[in-house]
């Protein structure tokens, strides 16, 4: 038997002491780095993305946490039927498969949300833990008692460059779990022996898992099909799974990765306990010539050669419409000009930002006779070679 293993921590970056606070801290910013939305077709991130959920998912679970502490992994399911008093469970972890959850297909339990205006919600994101708890979250059938809090779900909202700027108001799909409405969340009801709605009476679910397909126990009745006083809206969960338009109003000046939090939109707790939260990431759209730098803007402006030798009063494109910019004399390529509070408000201060010209000057090819005479003309007057400076560094 190999000694047990501590990946999970590792993946966090936290310490096996770790609170549950400094987990979900370290969860979110890694997350948030490895999102597949803002690392489009990077594999690794993706990998990194999952492996990250999938710690978290157990690291954050009261439940699942000591039991990883304890065996180095966590499989709930290597544990089914070994149910209290019948032999099983943690002495014969020694034989216990090590489930290996890469093959699963962690796809959206809730096919279609999400599709609604603004964006998409991210299979991995919320769809991970949904899985993880409908499956192996309610072991042996009967409800747990104790109030739990709801997941927080993330999203991911694309917009363009000027709704981030000006700020925008979005209704997105969001797919949670939300109280029942049968029984008020408390998961039970009078009704005697209900059908238990996971596996329709059968006692068996089906997971599949790429080309393969496993029976497992239904872990909600423990096999039996029947579940005792439960709610038959949500067999005693106390919630069930629901699409809802949550209106999204998007601050001016959000950037791209900024991250908004919904209060109480994540899934509905357990047993009466509060809701989690949902999380707005916002994937803002690139301008063709203006690019952000946080609050500043940042653009190349073209001068002429005799806007740059004599200095000029030229227009530019700023957010507000055509701004004046002063040209010294003797402009240098490259130079950089700040025009200030030109930028994008903060979207905390509603302080403004500088918008940033870096000019580029243009020789202009010449058309006729007198423009070359005048060059030649200014070639004359200039004879110090501009490569100067160069060739006294070269040694
Ligand atoms: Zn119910
Ligand atoms: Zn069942």
């Amino acid at each position: 038997m190999s000694p047990p293993k501590h990946e999970y921590y590792e993946t966090l970056g936290v310490p096996r002491t770790a609170a549950t606070d400094e987990i979900r801290k370290a969860y979110r910013k890694l997350a948030r780095k490895y999102h597949p939305d803002l690392n489009p077709g990077d594999k690794s991130s993706e990998d990194r993305f999952k492996n990250v959920q999938e710690a978290y998912d157990v690291l954050s679970d009261p439940k699942k946490r000591p039991m990883y502490d304890q065996y180095g992994f966590y499989s709930e399911n290597g544990f089914t039927g070994a149910g209290p008093g019948q032999g099983g469970g943690p002495q014969r972890h020694g034989s216990q498969p090590n489930m290996d959850f890469s093959g699963f297909d962690f796809s959206d339990p809730f096919p279609g949300a999400g599709t609604g205006p603004g964006g998409r919600r991210t299979a991995e994101s919320a769809g991970f833990r949904d899985i993880f708890s409908q499956f192996f979250g309610n072991k042996g059938g009967a409800p747990q008692p104790q109030p739990e809090k709801g997941s927080d779900l993330e999203y991911v909202m694309t917009i363009d460059f000027w709704q981030a700027i000006k700020g925008t108001q979005a209704r997105v799909n969001i797919a949670r779990y939300e109280v029942c409405e049968t029984c008020h969340g408390s998961g039970a009801s009078g009704a005697g022996e209900v059908t238990c709605p996971q596996c329709k009476g059968t006692g068996q679910v089906t997971q599949m898992a790429g080309a393969m397909r496993f029976n497992l126990t239904c872990p909600r009745c423990g096999g039996s099909g029947k579940l005792n006083n439960a709610c038959p809206t949500c067999g005693g969960d106390g919630r069930v799974s629901h699409t809802e338009a949550v209106e999204v109003r998007i601050p001016p000046g959000a950037r791209n990765g900024s991250r908004l939090r919904v209060p109480g939109k994540g899934n509905a707790g357990l047993m009466g306990g509060p809701a989690g939260d949902l999380y707005i990431t916002t994937k803002v759209e690139e301008h063709p010539f203006f690019h952000r730098e946080g609050d500043d803007i940042e653009i190349q402006a073209p001068i002429a050669v005799w806007e740059a030798a004599l200095g000029a009063k030229i227009e530019v494109p700023t957010i507000d419409g055509r701004s004046l910019l002063k040209i010294p004399q003797g402009a240098k390529n490259g130079q950089k000009f700040r025009l200030r509070e030109k930028g994008v408000p903060n979207s905390r201060t509603g302080q403004r930002g500088d918008q940033i010209v870096e000019v580029a000057i243009q020789a202009t090819e010449p058309r006729d006779e007198r423009t070359k005479e005048l060059l030649r003309e200014m070639a004359k007057l200039h004879p110090e070679d501009p490569r100067a400076e160069m060739w006294s560094k070269v040694g």
